[in-house]
């Protein structure tokens, strides 16, 4: 059975929002060509098409069938290192600037939705990091406070106050950040494309960037639609989907596969119970599990999954047993939706943004939380792109570095996750 058979999300697009796209039908010329039409490259258009660039975005797949559209809808604040070590890491005034980016993008994203009236379901009820070990505990206990020292709203909550609020079992404690919520994200992805589109930029869907090469001041991309399109400037923004358009950008990145399932909708007894006060979730297992509810009262589940594309349902089960594993009564309720999609890791768990060649922007590398980040990013790359000043982006420009061992890579990350799995197994 071919894997796409298992890949139907359970997120829907808005009902009175239709997309048709503008193919390319003859040679064109733009301000800016952006490949990939997830919320990268859609939040970039519609910044650059409301500035009055002239915007081309070029989509290999349908619209929101890359990670965009198939992902599980947290909107979530901050990246994977706290505060403290991001300056240390960046130093003062660089770390700082990029800690208010990085508090912002949640808010980047229900900002969006409220001033421009999207149809977009969302909840702004905040993300709990719940922590299954003491040691997991004692760095929720660190991450809430280097957040609250910085006036974010965020609470620590012991393993009662997680068991109430999530109605999962096994949980020592953790942290609640009220800055963050969900949203439906493939209603999301529409959304910001009409935006885009009403701005005008033009989107063509079905068609992918087969080469890249300078043409005098400008760049020249062929396309699978058989027309070229020239830009002064292009953002490639194909992330964890990144092929071979530019030199070593797909080598320099883990893509993974997160897999997700939804249940049935839950019956009002569970409902009551299970997340009852809508937050999102992900535990601080390795293997990260992470959880919400849907609008129409499912109970979304997803987590890491093989690194092969699923063969058949037996590609959930590991998600299956962790999800009765937190909520037993769970066990007989049928999972109507099974999906998958890539992310991208990058060695050091930070988004990365490369400008190989003048005129030529590459961003890549979310570790899960692109929703938020690549939302707020978009505006920031068009500020880069039409001031040419680096303090316009949140992360410093950096060059593109092919993971070593590449062809081992697949092998080593699937041992990796076989061992953090059995590790995780073991703590419980
Ligand atoms: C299952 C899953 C769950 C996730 N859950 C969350 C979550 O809950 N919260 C969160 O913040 N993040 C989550 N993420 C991560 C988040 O979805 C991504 O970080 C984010 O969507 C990346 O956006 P993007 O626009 O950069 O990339 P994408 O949305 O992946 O867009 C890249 C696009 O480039 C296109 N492309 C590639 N090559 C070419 C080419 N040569 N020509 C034309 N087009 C091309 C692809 O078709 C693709 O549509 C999840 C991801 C997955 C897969």
């Amino acid at each position: 059975m071919h894997p796409s058979h298992f890949s139907r999300p359970v997120w829907r697009r808005p009902p009175r929002v239709s997309f048709a796209g503008e193919a390319i039908s003859a040679p064109e010329r733009v301000d800016l060509a952006i490949v990939g039409g997830g919320l990268q490259g859609l939040s970039a258009a519609f910044a650059a098409a409301r500035r009055g660039l002239s915007v081309r975005v070029i989509e290999a797949r349908g619209l929101g069938e890359g990670a965009s559209g198939l992902n599980g809808g947290q909107v979530i604040p901050g990246l994977k290192h706290d505060p403290d070590r991001l300056l240390r890491h960046f130093g003062e005034r660089r770390g700082e600037a990029l800690i208010d980016f990085a508090s912002g993008t949640a808010d980047a994203v229900f900002k969006l939705i409220q001033s421009e009236g999207l149809a977009v379901e969302h909840d702004r009820s905040g993300w709990i990091q719940a922590a299954h070990t003491p040691e997991a505990f004692t760095a929720a206990e660190e991450r809430n406070r280097q957040w609250g020292a910085r006036g974010a709203d965020v609470t620590l909550l012991n393993g009662a106050e997680v068991a109430l609020l999530t109605g999962a079992g096994g949980y020592v404690g953790g942290w609640l950040d009220r800055r963050a919520g969900t949203i439906n994200p493939l209603a999301f992805v529409f959304e910001l494309a009409r935006l885009a589109t009403e701005a005008g930029a033009r989107i063509a869907t079905g068609t992918r960037a087969v080469r890249l090469r300078r043409d005098g001041a400008d760049w020249q991309i062929e396309t699978t639609a058989g027309h070229p399109v020239s830009a002064r400037s292009v953002v490639v923004a194909t992330n964890a989907y990144s092929d071979g358009l530019v030199a070593g950008l797909a080598r320099s990145l883990v893509p993974l596969h997160s897999f997700q399932m939804a249940t049935a909708p839950l019956p009002p007894d569970l409902r009551e119970v299970i997340l009852p006060h809508g937050q999102a979730v992900s535990d601080s297992r390795r293997i990260v599990v992470y959880y919400r509810k849907s609008p129409d009262g499912r109970l979304v589940f997803g987590g890491r999954g093989r690194m092969a594309e699923p063969k058949s349902e037996k590609d959930w089960k590991h998600l299956q047993s962790a999800m009765i594993r937190l909520f037993p009564a769970l066990d007989g309720v049928s999972v109507e939706h099974r999906w998958f999609g890539r992310v991208a890791v990058t060695p050091d768990h930070l988004p990365h943004i490369h400008a190989p060649e003048k005129g030529l922007l590459a961003v890549a590398g979310c570790q899960g939380r692109g929703v938020g980040l690549m939302t707020a990013l978009g505006p920031r790359l068009v500020d880069y792109i039409e001031t040419g000043d680096p303090a316009a982006l949140p992360f410093p420009v950096s060059p593109i570095r092919p993971i070593p061992f590449y062809a081992l890579r697949e092998i080593g990350v699937g041992v990796t996750i076989a061992w953090y799995r059995m590790l995780d197994g073991l703590e419980g």
